[in-house]
């Protein structure tokens, strides 16, 4: 096929030891259902390098029994896992970090290879799934023993000191059904499936297919060492087929991928009809603020820099949560552009198994496309300050064939009278500038404009401006970072999706919410008010 890569049609070709930096193989997925690796029909569909536009893998789903598939999470899967204690659901979720853990360093490779990651931004994804893993894994080791949790104290509710009331939750009885967006293989993947597993639900999971390799990697180190008992995570590396006409009130359909696809499967017939519950994460236009109290040069002002040019060229700003508006107090509108401007022309755009490149390629051809489209439509009502969607001012080891772009930095200065700057999510390196009048009140109207996100950061120490404007953006968004010069070294970044928090935004974002510890858990469980004896009811259920 005059490439590096030969085709394989034997899935085990891509065992142990794949040396992708020399000659490499196309490997084949195959979907990892009712017990076994099981190969798709023809046709194929194309997993590429987008560095190089190389072939690297294909994989299909077609043929698949996703009615069997479902069925075997619910009477296979589920019976196991109800059985096991939250205690031995934490030393499931433990074992399947270290074993991914433990091979962190192919799967980095896989992740450059077929994601166009750097290093670090394939760190970030895998240390990502690894960390949420162990988390959930001590979360359920302080849970012990017990296979349903109770929320809040119970309550008299009679005369009688024994008629009380308590609310219990315990694992739906179907299955959890997991779509995910290209951008987080390993992390979308396994922080869905951490909380899945840990409430007591099987998982069907169904990765992006133009960046399903690094899913089926991880998976296969998952068989192969033997960490995952029967039915409790399949994986289809393909399309979904008819697998959500199968679902109703016992299954859990988690999405994670753009609005328009979230708008299909909120339409599917299970949610519709028979009342799946389902979670959509979705697009996202994340904020920065900067508040007018910020000297030039200090650490809160540097936090800002460093954290939106992160979220601006970390996965070549492929991320939900990438800052995508900056709202400026007029009078320091030029020094930010300035010091923005500054950072990005040091940023090296190319080859990402070059360690002195910092963003690698977007991940598809019709990423490219739509980012350049996407840039297009902002510089109607933006003008461009630094870079373009089409030429690269600083690169190294770029090959033609590949999807590269450059960051682009855009100043909007009548960002009220926008639209597509606060509505049209360009997902590449691309980040627009917004001055606003020092009061909070228009910032937060300007925030608003967003429809709703997953996150705003907030960088400011002045406790009366933060007072008026957190109250009045705190809705429109799922989460909020406050950087004051307290915590302005130890912040742990915009972008970083903490499992402790809830991860999730409302409107263009979703609606939907993920993660927050135990909280996440609970889409997965079903909560029941338990009215009777208080001592009966106890040695049942616990106190
Ligand atoms: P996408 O095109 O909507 O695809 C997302 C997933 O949906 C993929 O697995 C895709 O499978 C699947 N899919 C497509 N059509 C389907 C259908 N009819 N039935 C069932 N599944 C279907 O999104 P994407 O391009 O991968 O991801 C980029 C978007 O994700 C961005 O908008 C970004 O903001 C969003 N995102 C949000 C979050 C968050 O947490 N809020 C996180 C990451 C990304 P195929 O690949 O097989 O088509």
């Amino acid at each position: 096929m005059g490439s590096l890569y030969t085709r394989a049609t034997d899935s085990t070709q891509s065992q142990k030891n794949i040396n992708l930096k020399a000659e490499s193989t196309v490997i084949r997925l195959s979907n990892y259902v009712l017990g076994e690796w099981r190969e798709g029909n023809a046709p194929f569909r194309n997993l590429e390098n987008p560095s190089t536009g190389e072939v690297v893998a294909e994989t299909s789903s077609k043929g698949l029994d996703f009615k069997a598939i479902h069925t075997y999470a619910r009477d296979v899967g589920g019976p196991t896992l109800r059985k096991m204690t939250f205690a031995e659901r934490g030393a499931l979720l433990k074992a399947m970090s270290r074993a991914v853990y433990a091979q962190r360093e192919r799967l980095i490779d896989i992740a450059t290879a077929n994601g166009g990651n750097t290093r670090k931004d394939a760190k970030f994804d895998l240390d990502g799934a690894t960390a949420t893993l162990s988390y959930y894994a001590s979360l359920a080791k302080g849970l012990g023993d017990i296979h349903t949790l109770t929320d809040g104290e119970s309550v008299q509710l009679a005369m009688s000191a024994r008629f009380h009331g308590s609310h219990v939750s315990s694992p739906l009885l179907g299955a959890a059904i997991h779509i995910n967006a290209f951008n987080f293989p390993a992390w979308g993947t396994f922080e869905k499936a951490a909380c899945a597993i840990l409430a007591g639900v099987p998982v069907i999971s169904k990765p992006a297919t133009s960046t399903a390799w690094l899913a089926w990697e991880i998976v296969k180190i998952l068989t192969d060492e033997n960490v995952l008992p029967a039915g409790v995570f399949q994986l289809i590396c393909g399309g979904a087929g008819d697998l959500l006409e199968h679902t109703d009130g016992q299954d859990a359909i988690a999405f994670t991928g753009s609005a328009d696809t979230g708008a299909i499967i909120r339409n599917c017939e299970g949610h519709v009809k028979r009342s799946a519950r389902i979670n959509i994460e979705a697009d996202s236009l994340n904020a920065a603020i900067i508040g007018p109290d910020v000297d030039v040069g200090s650490d809160v002002w540097f936090a800002a820099v460093r954290n939106i040019i992160t979220e601006m060229t970390q996965k070549a700003g492929q991320k939900c949560t990438a800052i995508r508006r900056v709202m400026v107090p007029m009078g320091l509108m030029e020094q930010l552009q300035e010091s923005l401007i500054a950072e990005l022309e040091g940023v090296i755009v190319g080859d990402p198994t070059d360690p002195n490149v910092r963003m690698g390629p977007l991940s598809s051809g019709s990423q490219l496309k739509d980012y350049r489209e996407g840039v297009d439509l902002l510089t109607g009502e933006a003008t461009v300050v630094f870079g373009s969607s089409t030429e690269i001012g600083n690169s190294k080891g770029i090959n033609k064939n590949g999807y590269f772009a450059g960051p682009v930095l855009l100043r909007c200065d009548a960002p009220e009278a926008a639209s597509y700057v606060h509505g049209r999510e360009v997902f590449g390196p691309v980040c627009t500038l917004m001055p606003y009048d020092d009061s909070p009140e228009t910032c937060a109207a300007l925030i608003r404009l967003g429809g709703g996100s997953l996150a705003t950061s907030v960088y400011s120490s002045d406790k009366g401006f933060l007072k008026k404007l957190l109250p009045e953006i705190v809705t429109s968004n799922g989460r909020v970072l406050v950087v004051d010069k307290k915590v302005a070294d130890t912040a742990t970044g915009h972008g970083m999706v903490m499992p402790q928090m809830v991860h999730g935004g409302p409107g263009r974002a979703g609606g939907g919410e993920e993660l927050g510890g135990l909280r996440g858990l609970s889409f997965y469980m079903q909560r029941t008010a338990i009215q009777g004896n208080k001592a009966l009811m106890e040695r049942i259920f616990g106190s």
